[in-house]
């Protein structure tokens, strides 16, 4: 792995714009209002030419999708084949300890008990939003073979995700339907979802397709919505609140699946940034001053939204963690998420108020905090975060 993506795993964030700018490819815009993106499964134009790396874009392209290559998105490639090194399944991971302490009587307050629980319905119905969202909007338009095989994978994380909050309410004996409808029961989780869902929605019409700039600005929100808003802005809310028990060693099998998320959600929102910024190179005319406002527009939405989740879930905080410490949060990640996107910073000002997020990422240290057997899939070690 790079130093760059190391960094941003490490960090939960990352400080530059390099992993965006760095290998990106200048590709004549075209605005094409009529034809639709191939699916692949057109009828084979049997004795076509062989596919040239400069036929292929990222939408609108006409170069063959079924063909990997020649690759021209280097990038793309390349997470595709960090995530199948970060490869790991929820139930190699024992929830022996975490099962003593949520059925112990004392172990865990009710504060900590209504923030866990809150948590992982939150992440049990986004995982399954994301994986949709990837499937039925994101793939269909993303007309790069190279960027597809990405999502496949990522499609996969998904699923492991989501088979983690069942692997962990199942693990400790919770009411499933409790976790899993809680997205309809708890307003601002319901919140959250829906409003990424509202950036989802216009993509699943069958009659949407990109081509006129108009689409093409909404394909765009729809992945700053799910990419940035979601995987990298409210999932470390997340992310913070269950590390934030196991670094006091409590739920210390979640919180080392949580890792696992975390390092993997890394990959993912990296990825959807670094398309987004190859979109714009490929179509200029897309980034405009009003569409940049819009953007900027969302974050400030997410973030309040999130904000009413911390008070939802900590109402009077807990574990050194308060709802105005995540909007901090949430504005310190927003900065450098903004940042990679080539927008200037929004908040100013901003320290991170979880400096040790940045200490509970690196698996390896932690090992021996959260005293659970570790797997290795990659031949050296996956876990050394590619030290
Ligand atoms: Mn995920
Ligand atoms: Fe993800």
């Amino acid at each position: 792995m790079d130093n760059i993506q190391r960094r941003d795993i490490f960090m939960g964030m990352d400080d530059s714009v390099d992993s965006s700018s760095k290998g990106m490819l200048q590709t004549k815009e075209k605005e094409n209002t009529t034809s639709k993106n191939s699916s692949g499964l057109e009828k084979i134009e049997q004795g076509a030419g062989r596919v040239r790396v400069d036929d292929k874009s990222m939408i609108n392209s006409r170069a063959d999708v079924n063909q990997l290559v020649p690759i021209k998105y280097e990038w793309a490639w390349q997470r595709y084949v960090d995530g199948c090194a970060n490869h790991w399944m929820p139930t190699e991971i024992s929830m022996s300890k975490d099962i003593y302490t949520w059925k112990h009587p004392t172990e865990l307050t009710e504060d900590e008990r209504l923030m866990l629980k809150r948590n992982l319905g939150f992440f049990a119905s986004s995982e399954s939003l994301v994986a949709n969202n990837i499937i039925f909007a994101i793939y269909k338009h993303l007309s790069n073979p190279e960027c597809r095989q990405y999502l496949l994978r990522q499609a996969f994380e998904e699923a492991i995700h989501t088979h983690c909050f069942q692997y962990i309410v199942q693990s400790l004996g919770l009411d499933e339907g409790e976790i899993f409808n809680l997205y309809r029961e708890i307003p601002s989780v319901h919140d959250k979802a829906s409003w990424a869902l509202k950036h989802t929605q216009q993509l699943d019409d069958p009659e949407f397709h990109t081509g006129s700039m108009e689409n093409n600005r909404l394909f765009v929100k729809n992945m700053i919505a799910l990419y940035v808003c979601m995987e990298s802005l409210w999932f470390y809310t997340g992310f913070a609140q269950v590390l934030s028990m196991g670094r006091r060693n409590k739920m210390t099998g979640i919180a080392e699946q949580y890792q696992y998320i975390m390092r993997d959600e890394s990959l993912h929102f990296n990825f959807g940034i670094d398309a987004v910024n190859q979109i714009r190179i490929e179509n200029p005319t897309l980034w405009t001053d009003s569409f940049e406002k819009e953007i900027i527009q969302m974050i400030h939405e997410a973030l309040e939204l999130e904000v009413a989740y911390a008070y939802d879930t900590m109402p009077r905080g807990l574990l050194g963690i308060t709802a105005p410490m995540v909007d901090e949060y949430m504005k310190y990640i927003a900065n450098r998420r903004l940042n990679q996107l080539g927008i200037a910073e929004e908040f100013p000002n901003i320290t991170n108020p979880f400096p040790w997020m940045s200490e509970v990422v690196d698996l390896g240290k932690e090992k021996n905090f959260f005293e659970t057997r570790v797997t290795d899939y990659q031949t050296g070690g996956a876990l050394d975060w590619g030290e």
